[in-house]
């Protein structure tokens, strides 16, 4: 492991501009894993399309993961509405005490509420970008690790809806991430943690998100630094974006060291056109193989 590590620096300091020369990421896998889950359907809570993508996710961290749990329980919305909810945790080296946490969300928004017209506003959103590209990063990091473990003990962790409600109201929003924050795991507190949410649009781009900045500033120089060390310091860029509410608002509340990727640049971001055209395997790349440094 430590003469792969050292490689792979080196290779680095040779072709900076690109990527690292050596991708155990597979940009091209994690893509297709964006197409399965849209072809579930949108995973909107208490859906079928909901019970058969988590049910799918289990399923391939059961073939790469060292152990899967899942937290299930009911949330009741503002309205009244009993919803199904289940984070899934696949976990690598479950003993190793020094951890890195990495989060998205799966579910998807039930309707598309920024598209143009009122039909549209009322039908769910497809989520490739929104909910898909970040599951398909964890699920290529879990291949990658299955190949190739890390020093690290890695937990990915998929929280559910993230994206149900009003964000505005932050009402029956962040809910699996609350739940997570709220019933962690004993004596859990990883080194650092990232939460990737909309990472693969074609005109990628990633500022440092304010309350990442305000939480865990040596998380966001980590991520960032790791970024430009492997040559992709034109999509990391070295400034300052908005403040945003995502699932590492709540584990941050709770004492963990989590920061949000997320470039909230795209414009089909909570409307009908959300599909998995608009995503790009090039740019699932660039995440995936950030995401590998950082577990290297
Ligand atoms: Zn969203």
């Amino acid at each position: 492991m430590k003469n792969f590590t050292w490689l792979l620096g080196l290779v680095t300091v040779a072709c900076g501009a690109s990527g690292p020369e050596f991708q155990e990421f597979e940009g091209d896998v994690a893509y297709t894993y964006v197409e399965q889950q849209v072809a579930f359907g949108p995973r909107v809570p208490n859906t079928t399309g909901h019970v058969a993508a988590g049910d799918w996710i289990i399923e391939r961290l059961r073939a790469t993961a060292d152990s899967v749990e899942t937290q299930e329980w009911v949330h009741v919305t503002l309205e009244g509405d009993s919803l199904r909810m289940r984070n899934i945790i696949g976990r690598f080296r479950p003993d190793v005490p020094s951890r890195i946490l990495y989060v998205a969300h799966w579910d998807t928004r039930p309707k598309a509420d920024k598209s143009q017209n009122l039909a549209q506003q009322q039908m769910p959103v497809p989520g490739a970008n929104d909910g898909g590209s970040g599951v398909a990063v964890l699920l290529g990091v879990a291949d990658a690790l299955r190949a190739n473990p890390s020093n690290f003990g890695v937990d990915l962790l998929f929280v559910d809806g993230e994206d149900y409600g009003v964000f505005a109201e932050e009402s029956d929003v962040l809910i699996g991430s609350k739940y997570f924050a709220a019933n962690l795991p004993e004596g859990y507190a990883p080194l650092f943690g990232v939460v990737w949410d909309m990472v693969g649009d074609f005109n990628q781009r990633f500022e440092k998100e304010a309350n990442s900045v305000n939480g865990a500033p040596e998380v966001v120089t980590r991520v960032w630094a790791r970024a430009d060390d492997i040559g992709y310091g034109r999509v990391f860029r070295n400034s300052f974006g908005l403040e945003i509410t995502d699932d590492h608002v709540p584990l941050l509340e709770a004492g963990l060291r989590v920061i949000d990727v997320i470039d909230l640049d795209y414009p089909h971001w909570h409307t009908t056109e959300d599909t998995v055209d608009k995503v790009s395997a090039e740019s699932l790349q660039v995440v995936g193989d950030v995401a590998m440094a950082l577990l290297r």
